[in-house]
């Protein structure tokens, strides 16, 4: 995340995931090859698949960090 806060980070992600379901949406699997004319598994599915997953997991890494960081205990509970 270098050079990123972690707010622009959040953004960043979201908007790759995003731009991976719009790759992925030209991709759909028919019979035994895929829309873009590559045979099943289609390279581009899996590229593009296993990017959206790193997003959303590193995504869900930063927002789950930040919200421990915002727990609070009470005192004298
Ligand atoms: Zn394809």
């Amino acid at each position: 995340m270098s050079g990123l806060s972690s707010a622009q980070f959040v953004a960043y992600a979201r908007e790759q995931i995003r731009t991976a379901d719009v790759i992925l949406d030209a991709h759909t699997a028919h019979g035994t090859m895929c829309s873009c004319g590559r045979t099943l598994p289609c390279s581009v599915t899996l590229t593009i698949t296993r990017r959206r997953a790193h997003y959303v997991h590193v995504l869900a890494r930063v927002v789950t960090n930040r919200a421990i960081g915002r727990a609070r205990v009470r005192p004298g509970t």
